[in-house]
């Protein structure tokens, strides 16, 4: 699996993308989530809106959804010399957010007789499901209320024979999400929301390096962090730990 970022700033970056990836695994694209900054990301990493398989929503937050309907309109109004070519947008969800998300993208979709499944295909799962693509399990778990009190969220784990991937999206509550019940000595790396300045949805830096034990530390990726980043490289040097950079892809062996 190779995931470049496309973005790896928090919601109200003024410097970064947002938290958006490309997973490309097997002959598959997979977007992972769809920010408001995603129609000048995905250009400037070399993507195409037509080049995307599936896209995963982790929650409803517009630096994770906020360019969806964007990448739906387009795909769906794709020309080919002159004529229509609709293609419709596959979006993997939990069944916690399905609801929501459906909800959410009527408003700009359902008009003139049109539904929402005109546009869109959805594989909707709940935490005992697992989707599989291109020789992976994607497990969509459920995150709700440890991010934000009262909101649904979800994260992704991404496993393969040969090696698993933990995704945090956005989590507060490392250990009301159970983040650890994922690890094991297959894990190659951990994607993982940090933030270095008290703030209400995020975990802080010290509450990573207090909730993962230190032997698997290495493996964790700081991400949708700070702006300036710069500010705390030592401190994530010091602790042995890594963090994405926009557009530096990585490749994991997962099969
Ligand atoms: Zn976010
Ligand atoms: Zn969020």
């Amino acid at each position: 699996m190779n995931l470049i970022p496309l973005g790896v700033g928090g919601a109200f970056t003024s410097r970064f993308y947002h938290n958006n990836y490309i997973a490309e695994i097997g002959t598959k694209k997979l977007l992972i989530d769809a920010g408001t900054t995603l129609r000048t990301s995905i250009k400037k990493a070399g993507y195409s809106y037509l080049d995307i398989d599936a896209v995963w929503i982790s929650h409803l937050h517009s630096d994770h959804v906020g360019g969806l309907e964007e990448l739906i309109f387009q795909r769906y109004w794709h020309l080919k010399n002159d004529i229509h070519h609709p293609m419709k947008t596959h979006i993997f969800v939990h069944q916690t957010i399905y609801p929501l998300l459906r909800q959410l993208l009527s408003f700009p979709l359902e008009n003139g007789g049109a539904t929402v499944d005109d546009f869109c295909d959805f594989t909707v799962v709940g935490d005992e499901e697992h989707i599989n693509f291109e020789g992976l399990q994607l497990h969509i778990f459920d995150t709700s209320n440890t991010h934000i009190q009262g909101m649904a969220s979800s994260g992704v784990f991404i496993r393969g024979p040969l090696g698993n991937v933990l995704f945090s999206s956005d989590v507060k509550d490392l250990q009301g999400a159970n983040l650890m019940r994922f690890i094991n000595t297959d894990t190659v790396a951990i994607f993982q929301d940090t933030s270095f300045t008290s703030n209400g949805a995020h975990a802080l830096f010290s509450d990573i390096l207090a909730y993962y034990p230190k032997e698997v530390q290495s493996k964790i990726y700081a991400m949708h962090y700070n702006d300036p980043i710069e500010d705390y490289v030592a401190a994530i040097e010091q602790a042995g730990i890594q963090y994405v950079k926009e557009r530096e892809a990585m490749t994991f062996t997962l099969n």
